[in-house]
């Protein structure tokens, strides 16, 4: 197997982002992450309405607008790492019918960390590294060791929109968990050990589905 097709399920702050960056090293895969997608194109008008009328709120983004994402990137990539897709089970039933998948991974992480490392995450203006005011802080505080840019608390971080988006992903994502679980293809990693840790339970599960 030497470009898998990866989907990496969890909550928001499980560190999907974090372990997508070590299989895209290890694996040379495209990453493919709805919500970096939409964050890149917020106020794109669609029929829908733009997408930041719903992240900001911590909701869902219609299925029309992130499928067809997802859709045109699947199709560019030989092997990827799909994060933030799907999040309910219309979207899961459409990602059933565009490909097949060597892996479904999870990252389990309990709510009340979830809540701590999201509401405590910075990320860089500049190029998007991830920081944590405690766990992971930057040299300086405010400024990104990698290129000097200035950090920031993304919109939907703050404790309110955290906490929605965590009931989002219980009521709607919870279900595609359950769904893969069904199919006897789900592979459930910790994901509350280092992310050394993490990547070592996740790496040893690519291995085996090869
Ligand atoms: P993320 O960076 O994955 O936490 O996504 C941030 C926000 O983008 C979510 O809270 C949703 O508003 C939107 N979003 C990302 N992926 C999807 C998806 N697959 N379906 C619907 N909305 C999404």
């Amino acid at each position: 197997m030497s470009q898998p097709k990866i989907l990496l399920l969890g909550p928001p702050g499980a560190g999907k982002g974090t372990q997508s960056s070590n299989i895209v090293e290890e694996y040379d895969v495209d990453h493919v992450t709805t919500g970096d997608a939409l964050r890149a194109n917020k106020d794109m008008e669609t029929e829908h309405g733009t997408p930041r009328e719903y992240m900001d709120a911590g909701e869902l983004v219609p299925d029309p607008v992130v499928n067809e994402i997802v859709k045109a990137a699947l199709e560019d990539a030989d092997g990827f790492v799909l994060d933030g897709y799907p999040r309910n089970l219309s979207q899961a039933e459409y990602l059933d019918e565009i490909t097949d998948l060597d892996l479904v991974a999870l990252l389990d992480v309990d709510r009340e960390e979830l809540l701590d490392r999201l509401t405590g995450r910075r990320v860089c203006d500049e190029c998007g590294a991830n920081y944590h005011v405690e766990f992971s802080p930057p040299e300086e505080e405010g400024v990104c060791d990698e290129c000097g840019g200035e950090l920031i608390q993304r919109d939907d971080d703050t404790e309110e929109t955290a906490k929605e988006r965590l009931n989002v992903f219980e009521e709607n994502t919870q279900p595609v968990i359950d769904y893969y679980e069904e199919e006897g293809e789900l592979v459930r990693i910790d994901g509350e050990g280092t992310p050394d840790e993490v990547w070592a339970e996740l790496e040893a599960a690519i291995e085996d589905a090869a």
